[in-house]
């Protein structure tokens, strides 16, 4: 049984960061056939409708039509106090995140916020992304959970701490390893889901933490890894006070085998020219975080330097150090950082990296994060005209970039019309 989704689509044939705005595809009156959880093809509406008499057809109207969002780092666990007020890093740690993390030892907890948070996601068209959890495996069990009964393509893993964190947010090396490999074993690449080996920080490891879960990604090189690194100064003080024979920050992952191909580098604002080379040489992803590099006061990611480099670079929300669970806020806020540096995003740009430049990052770019035939069917349906502001500037655009971004500048869930999921509806 086939469905047909007919709107505008908007996918891509190259990267525009590499090709320009001309690397996107774009085609009005258009249509998505999907069949078996698979996009089988793109094209002309009229056509598709005629050729597939049978399928089940979803007029979108004038709705654009796009993969979804793809959120590259996400601490689930922090849905509860998102804008939590006023602090620098290592204070809204102790202030909000440890707190709020330390109820996941409940396990109904865990299971109540993962739900909320997936459909919070999902109504803002985000449907892959990466989170953290907690120290608790069963707020890993939570998000897989959810995850798989919404059928969702969706990484996370048990987040490791064995210092400078509370009583009860604290593992050890030895229990970080085992709880780790038991929970990668028990869901990775179960249905659409995989495990992420997950240390915090190194603030927040000994060396002999970091170690095992460098063994431990050794042993399992298919799984993804991912990290916070060199997100503000004090904290960068922080990590050399802690590792004083390390080269850099960066050095204190890759010292103890959790620098390479695969790893997820969460902010990577404040690099040293070393952690850049090394970064772009073993293809790390760096992934950034917009809202919440302005909402904590980390700094201004350099786009344009390290696109320029040719570094793997993903977009996040970074959920509740950022300020939004909407990949479009976030674009915005991406635009807004880039132009303090004058380099101004094409929306083209904008969209590549919420989308496939995520997907890329998280390394599930065949399956994900493109409209096309043979990726799996994972597709919004979004409003250009979602309020009557956003309406009436995108009345007079001149052509679609120019109607898509009043929408990312100022749309939110509002804008998204439909969300499908392995081409089921889902809202
Ligand atoms: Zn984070």
């Amino acid at each position: 049984m086939a469905d047909l989704i007919l709107g505008q689509t908007l996918g891509f044939a190259a990267d525009p960061f590499a090709e320009g705005p001309g690397a996107a595809r774009h085609a009005a009156r258009s249509g998505v056939l999907v069949e078996g959880g698979v996009i089988r093809a793109v094209g002309d509406g009229a056509s598709l409708r005629a050729a597939n008499p049978g399928a089940t057809v979803h007029d979108m109207g004038t709705a654009l039509l796009s993969a979804g969002f793809v959120d590259a780092h996400v601490h689930y666990p922090q849905t509860g106090i998102i804008a939590s007020w006023g602090k620098r890093l290592i204070d809204w740690l102790n202030s909000y995140t440890f707190p709020e993390e330390m109820r996941f030892s409940d396990p109904a907890h865990a299971r109540d916020i993962a739900a909320l948070y997936f459909d919070i996601a999902l109504a803002n068209g985000t449907t892959s992304m990466a989170s953290y959890a907690t120290i608790h495996p069963a707020s890993v069990d939570a998000f897989f959970e959810e995850a798989r009964a919404r059928g969702m393509r969706a990484a996370a893993g048990k987040t490791c701490m064995d210092r400078n964190a509370p009583d009860g947010l604290r593992d050890t090396a030895q229990s970080a390893y085992d709880d780790s490999k038991r929970l990668l074993e028990k869901w990775h690449g179960v249905d659409r889901l995989s495990y992420v080996i997950t240390p915090r920080f190194s603030p927040t490891s000994t060396p002999e933490q970091l170690q095992a879960l460098g063994a431990l990604w050794a042993e399992h090189p298919e799984c993804l890894m991912q990290t916070h690194l060199s997100e503000q100064m004090d904290e960068i003080e922080w990590v050399k006070s802690l590792f004083p024979n390390a080269r850099d920050y960066l050095d204190t992952y890759e010292a103890f085998g959790l620098l390479r191909t695969g790893g997820m580098y969460g902010h990577a604002i404040h690099l040293e020219p070393r952690e850049r080379a090394r970064l772009r040489e073993v293809d790390a992803s760096l992934i950034h975080c917009p809202t919440s590099n302005t909402f904590i006061g980390s700094g201004i990611f350099d786009m344009a330097g390290l696109m320029a480099e040719g570094q793997r670079i993903g977009l996040a929300t970074d959920t509740g150090g950022g300020s939004s669970f909407s990949m479009l806020r976030t674009m915005a806020a991406a635009y807004e950082l880039a132009q303090l540096r004058h380099n101004p995003l094409h929306p083209a740009q904008l969209w590549w990296l919420a989308t496939q430049g995520s997907a890329r990052a998280m390394r599930i770019d065949h399956a994900v994060g493109n409209l096309a035939p043979g990726m799996e069917a994972d597709i919004i349906a979004v409003n250009l005209s979602s309020t009557p502001a956003i309406a009436q500037r995108a009345a007079r655009a001149q052509d679609i970039w120019e109607a898509l971004f009043p929408t990312i500048m100022m749309g939110d869930d509002r804008a998204i019309s439909a969300v499908w999921v392995g081409g089921r509806k889902v809202g």
